[in-house]
């Protein structure tokens, strides 16, 4: 079977990409959630948690055998050498593990959820990339909310994120996200069709 057309999903913290996806799965499409592939590729007993093991140290890992994200976090916040260490342990097999849930994939196109997409040459499987937007201060008030954090604390993560103008440069579809639901489905419908004409087209190619 001819592959199917792969869409990355982006957007800033609180834009609105799980309620996009969830919105795309509605039509049957499916959603690979990197986060998601990010846990599974270093679950206990994994080929992955061992070699992150074998660089950090058992101290990574919590008395139940699994990985310690938060003291792995620290560790890697205080030194760059190693956050590079890191990423070249999980970057290859997270790139793995979503090519093995494409290759899966019997729908004409499907979605990569990926929350931190920074440049394309690193996401080369990407055939398009759809970026969720709404003005800074509607992500802070959606964050605030759903996370119960301080304006604060949102601004703080916001500022580790690519800015808006940098997503918006990777972007060949922008839903803009700023309204109600009933106006981001209405986007969402359209670029189904635009999605599932792409594919057609790439098919007869
Ligand atoms: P992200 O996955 O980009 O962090 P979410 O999809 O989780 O963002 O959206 C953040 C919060 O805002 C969620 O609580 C979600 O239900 C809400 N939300 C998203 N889009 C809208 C919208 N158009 N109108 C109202 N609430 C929204």
């Amino acid at each position: 079977m001819s592959r199917p057309l792969v869409i990355g999903v982006t957007g800033g913290i609180g834009s609105g990409k799980s309620t996009v996806c969830a919105m795309f799965a509605e039509f049957g499409i499916p959603v690979i959630d990197t986060d998601q592939v990010a846990r599974e590729v270093v679950v206990p007993g994994s080929e992955g948690l061992s070699a992150v093991v074998a660089v950090f140290g058992l101290d990574i890992l919590t008395p139940r055998g699994e990985l310690d994200r938060a003291a792995l976090r620290k560790l890697v916040f205080q030194n760059p050498a190693l956050r590079v260490q890191l990423e070249q342990i999980l970057h290859p097999r997270i790139r793995a593990q979503v090519a093995a849930h494409i290759a899966k994939v019997t729908t004409p196109y499907c979605l990569v959820g990926i929350p931190l997409l920074s440049d394309r040459k690193s996401q080369s499987y990407l055939d398009r990339v759809l970026v969720v937007d709404c003005p800074e201060e509607v992500q802070e008030s959606r964050v605030m909310q759903r996370d119960g954090l301080t304006r604060e604390e949102v601004i703080a993560i916001m500022k580790t994120q690519a800015t808006r103008a940098q997503r918006l440069a990777l972007a060949d579809e922008v839903i803009v996200n700023g309204g109600d639901l009933h106006a981001v489905r209405a986007e969402v419908v359209q670029l189904h069709q635009r999605y599932l004409a792409l594919a057609e087209q790439t098919v007869d190619a």
